[in-house]
């Protein structure tokens, strides 16, 4: 795959559940149609000319020398780093990635700051040999594949994302997943109950409305909707003994984290 190299890889992230972030990779082979606010801000500063340069992404080959050099100067401001934020840190058509990510949670543990991981592909099975300070988390909007094949075309299928998330339950890792964003039932209808109990397993849950584009102003009650939903969560949570956090502008009524 093709590379770039960075002069700094470490920032503070503007995520409001997030920390420091790390994007080893420049563009994001999911080609999420959203559509992805990462590839909109790539494009607006002129870091790529187009949605296919996106989908061909380039590794930042000096990634581990910048941590190298960056972590013994931050590691003690740095609570988390999250992977990735404007791209996804495991790609199934280019192992590079994956490798790199792998590397870099290694060289994060050895200065004993956890990664928060969050991934549209597969998780692998090697993360179970990690250190138990990180979290691996899966996005999961829906359970319905033909709502993935419109706005997700090439990423891993749900079902193979959850197995991969259990599996790592399964042998004592913290997982969580992201429910955002959530679709209104005129972009897609579907059940949150049952999307929720395909991941009753995990540690965390995010929840996240849907806020990119015409669509939803076009689904007249999106404000209740997604009040009900913030409350299906919650209650989903609580029972569950699930953390929780609803992210800013999804609920009206008040309650969002529960941590
Ligand atoms: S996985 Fe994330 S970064 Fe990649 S295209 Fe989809 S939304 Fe954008």
């Amino acid at each position: 795959m093709k590379t770039i190299e960075r002069k700094s890889l470490l920032y503070k992230t503007g995520v409001e559940y997030g920390d420091y972030t790390i994007n080893h990779v420049q563009g994001c082979a999911h080609g999420c149609m959203f559509p992805c606010y990462a590839f909109n801000m790539a494009k607006r500063f002129g870091n790529v000319k187009s949605y296919q340069e996106w989908l061909e992404p380039k590794l930042v080959i000096n990634a581990i020398d910048l941590l190298e050099k960056e972590l013994p100067r931050l590691k003690d401001k740095i609570k988390s780093v999250q992977l990735c934020f404007t791209t996804d840190p495991f790609m199934s058509d280019y192992p590079e990635v994956g490798e790199m990510t792998i590397q870099i949670i290694n060289k994060l543990n050895d200065y004993n700051v956890p990664a928060i991981v969050l991934t549209k592909s597969t998780l692998p099975h090697e993360l179970a040999k990690l250190s138990r300070i990180n979290q691996y988390g899966i996005t999961l909007v829906s359970t319905d594949e033909s709502f993935r094949d419109k706005y997700e075309p090439y990423t891993s299928k749900y079902e193979d994302r959850i197995k991969a998330l259990k599996y790592l339950h399964e042998r004592g890792c913290k997982t969580w997943v992201s429910i955002e964003p959530y679709p209104t039932p005129n972009i897609n209808k579907q059940s949150l109950k049952k999307l929720l109990n395909r991941v009753k397993f995990v540690d965390y849950i995010v929840f996240g409305m849907w806020h990119y584009n015409k669509l939803i102003s076009q689904y007249k009650d999106h404000k209740a909707f997604y009040d009900e939903c913030s409350e299906t969560v919650i209650d989903f949570c609580k029972k569950n003994n699930i953390r929780f956090h609803i992210k800013t502008g999804t609920y009206s009524k008040g309650e969002s984290d529960l941590l």
